[in-house]
């Protein structure tokens, strides 16, 4: 079988869930969307079920797989629905909504339920995306408050600049959170991983961890607490390939690196279709046995090759990582010119493995 793995540790995940609530000082909803980042959402939300304040999804595609799983409690559908038709479904499975648009809050209002259907209602704080204006999201509110087939229990909004943390930005929207808070004075939900590494001192009584609970720093730069975090996902493979080429040798396609001296050349099992990044540069860290060595040549769909030069001990069969607990996907996502969210969710092919002791 081919040896490349995503190995997955459950046990990392729930220590970076209590990292994450710690942090936001309330309750947190676990952010598994996207399948968990890559990581699995089913598995994750078995992981976490125990002490997960609930969890959250993008979809009810999404929700619906967990609940199928036998997920209970909160799930949180973060764009609510797309379509009124699935409102039957929201309210047979119990998931809470969120409410972003004018025309969500209309289709609710010519709804019935026999039971009230759980809304968060969202404010655009500066995102510009989607929510609803500061003097649109009072009137919704009392709309829905009117509202006997809706609950409307949260005001939420979302960070645009979180990660930038010089930037006056999210201070600015968390102002104009407060400020509509002020009138309504209702529960509130703020805070993604960024915000809560960076921005303590902006609190919400729901966050909303995602990234932070895969234990990837959100930030292009060392950060201490989320270097603290622990890595969820290894992702690994084996050398298959081993060749000595004298100087002056080109490697892979496009002759991208070319041999200075004698090199010896290991070709690791893994390759783009992966979703390892296509473009990560010569020299991109990865290690080899537990020791850091560099990839050299251009990254191809199944394969890549490292430079086995100095680790004259490995050889057919060592291991390599290309992220996980020694090699930050923090980093190496800064080094490809993206971002630790693109590179998780951007998994593929590679089996994952699970371990929870
Ligand atoms: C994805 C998402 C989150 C989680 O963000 P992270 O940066 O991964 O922590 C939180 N809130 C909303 C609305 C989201 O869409």
């Amino acid at each position: 079988m081919r040896p490349a793995r995503a190995l997955i540790d459950l046990q990392a995940l729930r220590h970076n869930y209590r990292q994450a609530r710690a942090l936001g000082g309330g309750r947190a909803l676990a952010v598994v969307k996207a399948d968990a980042y890559g990581h699995g959402a089913i598995r994750c939300a078995q992981a976490l079920q125990d002490e997960a304040d609930g969890f959250a999804v993008a979809c009810i595609e999404e929700a619906l797989e967990l609940r199928a799983a036998g997920i209970r409690g909160p799930i949180l559908l973060l764009e609510g629905f797309f379509e009124a038709g699935e409102l039957a479904l929201i309210e047979e499975h119990g998931f809470w909504c969120v409410i972003h648009a004018q025309w969500q809050v209309d289709a609710l209002e010519r709804s019935t339920r026999s039971r009230p259907l759980k809304v968060w209602l969202k404010l655009d704080s500066g995102m510009h995306r989607v929510g609803l204006s500061a003097l649109e999201c009072a009137a919704a509110w009392r709309r829905l408050q009117a509202m006997p087939q809706v609950e409307v229990q949260v005001l939420m909004s979302h960070f645009a600049r979180a990660d930038e943390l010089d930037h006056p930005y999210s201070g600015e929207q968390a102002a104009v959170f407060a400020d509509l808070n002020a009138r309504l004075r209702v529960e509130t939900s703020l805070s993604n991983s960024p915000a809560l590494l960076g921005w303590p001192q902006l609190r919400s009584d729901w966050a909303r961890p995602g990234l932070m609970l895969y234990g990837a720093n959100p930030f292009d730069r060392a950060h201490p607490l989320a270097d603290a975090l622990q890595p969820v996902m290894t992702l690994e493979s084996r050398i298959i390939s081993v060749r000595e080429l004298p100087a002056g040798e080109p490697i892979g396609y496009g002759g991208r690196f070319v041999t200075a001296g004698p090199t010896r050349v290991g070709v690791v099992a893994m390759g783009y279709a992966d979703g390892y990044p296509q473009n990560a540069p010569n020299g991109t860290e990865v290690a080899i046995d537990g020791r850091t060595g560099r990839l050299i040549g251009r990254v191809s769909m199944d394969m890549l090759t490292v430079d086995l030069t100095d680790h004259p001990a490995a050889g057919l069969g060592s291991r390599v990582e290309l992220w996980g607990r020694q090699v930050r996907i923090g980093g190496l996502a800064a080094q490809c010119g993206g971002s630790a969210y693109q590179l998780l969710s951007g998994l593929k092919r590679t089996p994952r493995e699970y371990s929870d002791a």
